[in-house]
């Protein structure tokens, strides 16, 4: 998911998306959690985007996101260490900021802040807000509390990005992974008490049209199935 063409919400597709010299327009990339779904295009993406400049790709997540890059990813196993190597000037491949829960960051005019949620391990949604505006990003997640809070007294929020991973069928396996059915999205909707457009996001592939079914047959008004490769504006 790109906000703005500049700045990335995870790295699950972006380094297998279009070409480098698009994905190089990508200065910013937020991490969410460690989950491999999430992270998986990460290390492709920051080889493509290299071009030696002294400013490279930020990539931003907190303490134990940041710590399962360096030890599961970077770690000379898996991929080279881009984190040890981006201290030598000729190979600037990223810098890594901490970004905290509750912390609010500014990034182009954009204020971004990370709030915690519930899923197995620590993982971040996020608010946008450019003054006019304000997004809400909620995935990967199951039942939570306070990012609702924070986005019922958010008075410019426009739209709601909420994560539905699996079939109702599938309830068992959502609740022990943290994930949300078509049931508990709908239960998790109650909690946001602005009328604003919601968008489903992280469909599991095999299951996207039963799950777009089940959430169709919701009959919620504005709620949407969000689009590959669609633009929205807000
Ligand atoms: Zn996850
Ligand atoms: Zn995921």
């Amino acid at each position: 998911m790109l906000v703005n063409d500049s700045i990335a919400i995870d790295a699950g597709a972006i380094g297998f998306y279009s070409s480098p010299s698009e994905q190089e327009k990508i200065r910013h990339v937020l991490l969410t959690h460690s989950h491999i779904d999430h992270l998986a295009s990460l290390p492709i993406f920051i080889e493509n985007v290299f071009t030696g400049r002294p400013d490279p790709v930020i990539v931003y997540g907190s303490t134990p996101v940041l710590e399962s890059l360096q030890s599961d990813i970077f770690n000379n196993r898996i991929w080279p260490d881009f984190i040890e190597l981006s201290k030598f000037p000729v190979s600037r491949f990223l810098d890594i900021k901490t970004h905290e829960p509750n912390q609010t960051i500014t990034i182009d005019g954009l204020d971004i802040t990370a709030v915690n949620i519930n899923h197995v391990v620590p993982t971040v949604a996020y608010i946008f807000n450019d003054g006019k505006s304000a997004i809400g990003y909620i995935s990967d997640t199951a039942e939570t509390e306070e990012i609702w809070d924070r986005l019922n007294k958010q008075s410019n929020l426009k739209a709601v990005f909420l994560e539905v991973t699996f079939p109702n069928s599938h309830q068992w396996l959502a609740d022990v992974s943290k994930h949300l059915t078509p049931k508990t999205f709908a239960q998790e909707l109650k909690k946001l008490k602005r009328d604003v457009p919601i968008f489903a996001v992280h469909l599991k592939g095999r299951y996207r049209d039963l799950v777009t079914q089940e959430v169709n047959d919701l009959k919620l008004p504005n709620v949407h199935i969000t689009k590959f490769l669609k633009d929205y504006t807000f």
